[in-house]
Formats: structure tokens, C-alpha cells, sequence
């Protein structure tokens, strides 16, 4: 008697992968506004990923530095499911027992006093500038309708319609008109262009201390100390993103602190949700932040019991200084052993502590391709450069391991 047809020996049905097959899904119904490597994860671990076929990768990506702490930090998922067991929502309507704390240390480890918390990164850029302006009115004394704010070429800050109208990025910008005026462009690390930019009705310049989405562009040194002298000389408040390089990438809590600077406004995000839920925050002082009234902004998830649980993990974590010396110490090697590359391999190498670019004379999508395949996943920004912010957990053997691939990968 033939057995059941599941018995038999099954030709495969086709030679279409699980990551084929997810793919393709994604392919078909998922906006086609990223092109990711051809990778499908189902686990993440430290600084592992595995994909649905049970390949390991190590992760030098780190979720563009949202990762900074690792995959599912073992603090991190505690102090989540410890308070998915206890409350995760209630509005801004009422307050939690997690709000005033987190705003609290949030505002100690930045040295400022009060906090407003959001929840993506574009969101809390959109409040900086929303703080600038209604500062510059109610206190800086700016005629109704003059304010401006200065902006610099290159600038990645999210991808709001106000946030776009001041990219530089065809590609970020184009097609999304008309733009919210009110913002200058000058060229980054151009101190003469950002002190002729400037005049009466200046609130604020936003900057990056080190551009992220550019490609880990480093300014000039003492560029950063400028901005901070012009806007102390202008009245006008500096605004530090610091979505990307802050919260230990750098090897410094903040990347200002590397010139010695305060700006007058962080903006956070990515890290701060420890690699779980978005969490963003303006932090600046009382004369500035306490502009805001009851009405005045807000937003349904910002500062919820979740996010500030994790919130308040993330900033103990940070506390400790532990992170910020890993990639201090870590970050040393790696550009040490960057920098032995041949020139006629990688054009130049940029960045600070466990955060790279690297310009190669070529495209770079191709060198991630082939990263991927010897497990090591990158992602290249723009056309020829790879960005390289492993999560600050990495161990040296296996950014040791990652970098080798990465020659075996150029030298492909
Ligand atoms: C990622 C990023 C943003 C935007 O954050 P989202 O959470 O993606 O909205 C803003 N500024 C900088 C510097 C960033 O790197």
C-alpha cells in the first residue's frame, strides 16, 4: 500500500528561500522607500544577529547607533518587562510614577534642568525648533514672524516636511515643497558662513557635532567651540542633535564635550530607547524649555511609563561611564587599524571612538553585499561610504573578526 503523500519522497517544491519567500512579501507590500541588504533577521542577541535561515552576522550597524547598549541588553528587557507587568500608557493626561524620575536623571546626566520628552528623533527635532522660536519671541524679543534658524550643508535631522526643507539631500528633500521657510543653510564647519548667516532675528543653530547620515563627517576642530562663541555673542541658542552621536558613540556621553562645549539644547533619541521602543527628549534649561504652557505641544506617547522605565535603564547605564570608555578605548583600535588600510582602498577614514566612515574610491553598496556574505552587516550612506557603529558592547576579538572581513571584503 503507497503511504500517505507526505511520506514520499517530496521533490522540493521550489528553490524559493525563506528569505526569498519573506522578501518578496516585503517586495510586493512595503513602500519601497529603503533598499535593505538581502536579509530577513528573526533573532537578535549582543552584537548578533541571525536570519531566518539561522545565519549569524555580526551587527556593525547598531540601528544607525539606536543599538548602542546591544541586542535585547539583558538591563534593558528587564526593566521593559518589569514594566509591561506594571503600566505602559496613560497620556500626558496624568502622571506616572516613572515621568518625574526620568526627566529628572535625564536632566542631571545632561546638566540641564527640565526635559521634554517625545518619542521619535524627527519629533524631537521638530520641538527643538518649535522651542527656538517661541524663545526667540517670548524672550529673545524677535518680531512675529522673523525668527530664523541656521542650518548646515550635509545635515541629516529627520525627515519631517519642516526638517526637509532645510536637507541639502535631493533625494531627502526633492518633491516635498513648498518648504517651511525661516532656516539659512551655510556649508559645515564654515565659521564665516555661519557668522555672516547670522543677525538679530537668529534663535538658534542646529547642528551636529559630528554628521551622522553625511557619511560620520568630523568638523574642523574648534568648529564647534565657534558655534558655541557665535551664539553666546549673537543671543542665539545652540542646538546640539545629538540623536546619533550621543549617549557614549563618541566615546563622551555627548560629542560636544570632545571641544569642551555645552550647547544650550540637546536633542536625543535612537539610544535612548535602548533598542526597544523610540524614545526622543529636548533638555535645556529653565529659561528656555519653560516656555511651553500646558497646550502649547505635546504628544500622546511622549514620556510614557515604558519609555521612561527604559528611559531611566539607559541613563543609569550611561551613568556609570562604562560605555563611553568602551568606545573611547575600542574606538582607538578601530581607527588605528582603519587607518593602516592602502589609500587606494579607502579614500579616507572619518570619525570618533566606535563610530566610522569610510570613503572609498568606489560604490560601497557592493562591499556591503559582500560583507554580508562573510558575516558582517554594514550599510553603506550614500554613494561611497560605508558607516561602521558597531554596538558599544562589541568585544575587541570580534571587532577584530569584523575589521578582518571588512579588508577581505575592500580587497574582493
Ligand atoms: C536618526 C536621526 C534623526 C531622526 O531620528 P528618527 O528617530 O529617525 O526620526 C535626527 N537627527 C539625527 C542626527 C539622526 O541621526
Amino acid at each position: 500500500m503507497p503511504g500517505p503523500p507526505a511520506a514520499r519522497a517530496e521533490p522540493r517544491r521550489s528553490a524559493v528561500t525563506p528569505t526569498e519567500e519573506l522578501r518578496a512579501m516585503s517586495d510586493e507590500h512595503s513602500a519601497h522607500n529603503y533598499h535593505p541588504l538581502p536579509i530577513v533577521v528573526a533573532e537578535a542577541d549582543g552584537v548578533w544577529l541571525t536570519d531566518v535561515e539561522g545565519r549569524r552576522y555580526l551587527d556593525m550597524l547598531a540601528a544607525y547607533s539606536a543599538v548602542n547598549f546591544g541586542h535585547r541588553n539583558p538591563r534593558l528587557t528587564a526593566a521593559a518587562k518589569r514594566q509591561m507587568d506594571r503600566v505602559t500608557l496613560v497620556s500626558r493626561a496624568f502622571d506616572h510614577d516613572n515621568f518625574g524620575p526620568f526627566v529628572t536623571e535625564l536632566a542631571e546626566l545632561c546638566g540641564k534642568d527640565m526635559v521634554l520628552p517625545m518619542n521619535s528623533g524627527a519629533e524631537g527635532v521638530e520641538t527643538a525648533l518649535k522651542t527656538a522660536r517661541k524663545w526667540g519671541y517670548e524672550v529673545k524679543g524677535v518680531p512675529d514672524g522673523q525668527a530664523n534658524i541656521v542650518t548646515f550643508e550635509g545635515n541629516f535631522h529627520g525627515r519631517t516636511t519642516t526638517i526637509v526643507s532645510f536637507s541639502t539631500d535631493a533625494d531627502a528633500k526633492d518633491s516635498y515643497g513648498p518648504y517651511t521657510p525661516g532656516f539659512r543653510t551655510v556649508p559645515y564647519g564654515d565659521v564665516e558662513a555661519l557668522r555672516a548667516a547670522m543677525d538679530g532675528d537668529t534663535v538658534g543653530v542646529l547642528v551636529e557635532p559630528i554628521q551622522g547620515e553625511a557619511g560620520v563627517n568630523v568638523p574642523p576642530s574648534g568648529f564647534l567651540r565657534a558655534v558655541r562663541d557665535l551664539c553666546t555673542a549673537n543671543g542665539s541658542l545652540m542646538i546640539a542633535d545629538e540623536i546619533q552621536s550621543g549617549l557614549g558613540r563618541t566615546g563622551d556621553t555627548f560629542a560636544c564635550e570632545h571641544e569642551g562645549v555645552v550647547p544650550d539644547v540637546y536633542i536625543l533619541g535612537k539610544a535612548l530607547g535602548g533598542g526597544i521602543v523610540p524614545v526622543s527628549a529636548v533638555v535645556a534649561d529653565r529659561d528656555v524649555l519653560g516656555v511651553f504652557r500646558p497646550g502649547q505641544h505635546g504628544s500622546t506617547f511622549g514620556g510614557n511609563p515604558l519609555a521612561c522605565a527604559i528611559g531611566r535603564e539607559v541613563v543609569a547605564m550611561l551613568k556609570t561611564g562604562e560605555y563611553q570608555e568602551r568606545s573611547r578605548t575600542l574606538g582607538a583600535h578601530l581607527h588605528e587599524r582603519l587607518g593602516r588600510l592602502p589609500s587606494d582602498i579607502a579614500r579616507q577614514i572619518r570619525g570618533r571612538g566606535l563610530w566610522a566612515g569610510v570613503e572609498l574610491h568606489g560604490a560601497a553598496r557592493p562591499v556591503s553585499e559582500r560583507l554580508m556574505e562573510l558575516g558582517v552587516l554594514v550599510k553603506e550612506t550614500h554613494e561611497t561610504t560605508l558607516r561602521l557603529a558597531p554596538p558599544l558592547v562589541i568585544e575587541r576579538d570580534e571587532l577584530d573578526w569584523a575589521l578582518d572581513q571588512l579588508e577581505i571584503a575592500l580587497k574582493g
